[in-house]
């Protein structure tokens, strides 16, 4: 876990070895991977390190999620004493995630790591908001009920589907030095505190993650929390992938903890393209993910930070690719292309947007404005979209006053309703 003094060349030799001993295991004693190398005539002794992973085929979730556990989990395994996490999935599929429970504290170590090195300091009181979920009996807490005893662990979990004034009022006396978690809860709790009169939250470090963060929802919970917003990067499969770099600005990638690689039809792209996140955990024996399919689009980084550690970066992080509008023409753009056309001069009159897809032909901005004077930016916008969507596609910009998280407590600035192979049915039913 230790970094500082690590060299590149270490941190690789680590890696490499890491994933060697990763395959063997995968391949001896997890019958998916067993499957998929023979199938490939592949065997762990091809793979020397990262350098030769795109031997190996790519793994998306529908791939496992069919499965029984005995396929996908190493032998031996006791699933009654696995940590499990379960998964919604933003398409609405469950999965569920397993780990055992040392492997659960290694992510925790990495995801306290990065952490630190964002600012976060021993003895300083935490507070994360987000869903809360009951305790897993088998995870003991042994690590955190330790530091507890000494003093040095005084974190708090917050629900953030409650009512923002709630929130609000918690934190008013918690007062904590650092505050995580989403950022569509926080953007909610940060419009309450902006507008009312009451003690201000001051902490010193603002972290968020678990779903795309736009512009607009960061400048939104720095207002009103009066500190910069910084990012960590993870997913359930993955719990750390990258924390941004103070310096450089970019996102350090957790190259001691998983293997991130951006690909576009199947090849790396070069640093400065975008692209899609397929990743291997280092960390996950028991029910491992070798070359993963995320779904996330990222834009590749620089090779090495500019400010000297040794992890290899990642530039920007767009979200999920799951989201993608497949237009009637069978176009498929990323929603992405249509906000930055209209976020543009736009960010002074949104307070919040969601774009989204209801039919295959019909596109629909939310909006909740910042005043009620908007209607020459309405129609700005809507001139400006249309010609990127092409004939046949309808765009319309609803104001609203309140657009609702997903059940699952995130806010996605982009939805998709249509399934992509559907001919336009909505994929499920609509929550909004
Ligand atoms: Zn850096």
């Amino acid at each position: 876990m230790r970094i500082t003094g690590t060299s590149r060349e270490e941190l690789e030799t680590y890696r490499d070895a890491r994933l060697r001993s990763l395959l063997v295991h995968a391949y001896e004693r997890v019958p998916y991977y067993r499957k998929l190398f023979d199938r490939h005539r592949l065997h762990p002794r091809h793979i020397r390190g990262a350098v030769d992973l795109e031997l190996i085929p790519i793994t998306t979730k529908q791939d496992l999620r069919g499965l029984p556990a005995h396929e996908i989990l190493a032998s031996g395994m006791n699933l009654a004493r696995l940590l499990s996490v379960r998964t919604s999935g933003s398409t609405g599929e469950p999965f569920t995630i397993r780990r055992t429970w040392l492997e659960d504290k290694r992510q925790y170590l990495l995801r306290l790591r990065a952490l630190r090195s964002l600012g976060m300091r021993i003895g300083d009181c935490k507070v994360s908001v987000g869903v809360v979920r009951p305790d897993d009996p088998n995870d003991r807490k042994l690590i955190g009920r330790t530091l507890r005893a000494f003093g040095i662990n005084r974190s708090f979990r917050l629900d953030g589907l409650q009512e923002p004034e709630v929130v609000a009022a918690r934190l008013r006396e918690l007062r904590p030095a650092i505050i995580t978690g989403m950022p569509g809860m926080l953007c909610r709790v940060a419009d309450y505190l902006a507008s009312s009169a009451g003690q201000p939250v001051r902490p010193r470090l603002l972290v968020v993650g678990g779903e795309t963060l736009t512009p607009v929802m960061q400048r939104r919970i720095q207002q009103g929390f009066g500190v910069p917003v910084r990012q960590i990067y993870g997913s359930h499969e993955f719990p750390l992938l990258g924390w941004e770099c103070g310096v450089s600005g970019q996102f350090h990638t957790c190259d001691d903890g998983a293997i991130l690689e951006v690909l576009r039809d199947g090849q790396p792209v070069r640093p400065g393209e975008q692209g899609e996140v397929v990743a291997t955990n280092l960390n996950a024996f028991a029910m491992p993910f070798i070359r993963y399919r995320l779904g996330d689009i990222v834009t590749r980084g620089d090779e090495r930070c500019g400010c000297g550690q040794p992890f290899s970066t990642i530039g920007d992080i767009q979200g999920r690719a799951i989201d993608s509008f497949t237009l009637p023409d069978g176009r498929v753009i990323h929603p992405y292309q249509i906000l930055t056309s209209l976020i543009a001069g736009a960010d002074t009159w949104i307070r919040q947007y969601q774009l989204l897809q209801e039919r295959r032909d019909r596109i629909v901005l939310r909006v909740i404005p910042v005043d009620g004077r908007v209607s020459d930016q309405v129609s700005r916008v809507e001139r400006s979209v249309l010609p990127l969507l092409g004939p046949g596609v309808e765009f319309k910009v609803q104001l609203l006053d309140h657009i609702p998280l997903d059940p699952t407590g995130k806010f996605r600035p982009a939805r998709s309703l249509v399934h992509p192979d559907s001919s336009g049915r909505p994929a499920a039913p609509f929550h909004g």
